[in-house]
């Protein structure tokens, strides 16, 4: 569908579900992937499945909540690939489900510290390659929960709302200097993350959930891929700073 030859595309969280779907469906469309993951096994297993070559999939650890190795990962890949085309940042973690009164301060700092300050410095050290190249595109990973309330799950939205601020305003500062920054925001995956939902306790709720979905069904981290592949493509030149709903159409509920 795609067409990335000799494009570099980095992924965080790029181990396990939307990421690893992400990293394999910008590798079969030609690009070189970094796969960059706090759990380095798991990243030097999927660039182990893509190919044998280090130069064409290179897996790197990061916890992107430490903004010292968010700025040595960036500086790897550059080592390794001499540039940096797109930039996927999707890793994330869940919250402790928690009304806002019993909310703990350490869940809402190792949450935050993920998702909203780990996306920022990812997108403060990617841009810095990105401003210098003098192109660029960024995809960043929301979620419903960037667009709506959720009950319990305060600190997990309040990230993600965080995170298409960033997005419009990276967006801004960039429009003009050929460096398009948008946003993804998934609805029910069916990955590694919503399967830990599941068996903790949630199965009912998400189940309840899937009842209230327009399409009926969960979705599947490739098709989340799909549209981060199109943000990331030509085939979205004029398109900057949007969110893009994907989500079986739960946010017109
Ligand atoms: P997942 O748990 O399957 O994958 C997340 C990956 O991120 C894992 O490989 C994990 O090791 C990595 N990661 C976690 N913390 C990290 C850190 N500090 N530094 C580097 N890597 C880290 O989850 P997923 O469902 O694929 O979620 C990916 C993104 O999609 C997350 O940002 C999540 O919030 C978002 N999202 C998921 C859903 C869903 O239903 N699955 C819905 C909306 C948004």
């Amino acid at each position: 569908q795609f067409n990335f030859q000799d494009k570099v595309a980095l992924v965080t969280g790029g181990a396990s579900g939307i990421g690893l779907a992400t990293v394999q469906a910008f590798f079969k469309a030609g690009a070189k992937v970094a796969i960059v993951d706090c759990d380095l096994s798991r990243a030097e297993l999927a660039a182990r499945e893509l190919s044998s070559s280090s130069d064409k999939a290179l897996a790197i650890q990061c916890d992107v909540a430490a903004p010292e190795e968010v700025e040595r990962m960036v500086s790897d890949v550059i080592k390794t690939f001499g540039k940096i085309d797109i930039a996927f940042n999707n890793a994330g973690v869940q919250n402790q489900l928690a009304e806002t009164a019993d909310a703990t301060v350490e869940d809402f700092d190792r949450v935050n510290g993920v998702n909203l300050r780990g996306m920022w410095s990812c997108m403060k050290y990617e841009l810095r390659q990105m401003r210098e190249q003098g192109e660029g595109v960024i995809v960043n990973c929301s979620s419903l929960g960037g667009l709506v309330g959720g009950a319990e799950r305060g600190t997990y939205h309040a990230a993600k709302h965080g995170v298409l601020g960033l997005t419009k305003s990276a967006a801004l500062e960039y429009a003009d200097r050929n460096i398009r920054v948008n946003a993804v925001c998934p609805g029910l995956i069916w990955t590694p993350m919503a399967e830990q939902m599941a068996e903790s306790g949630q199965r009912e709720a998400l189940e309840g959930m899937i009842s209230q979905i327009p399409m009926k069904r969960h979705g599947d981290a490739s098709e989340i891929a799909d549209v981060v592949l199109w943000l990331s493509s030509d085939a979205s030149s004029y398109v900057t700073g949007q969110s893009i709903s994907v989500d079986g159409g739960l946010i017109m509920r």
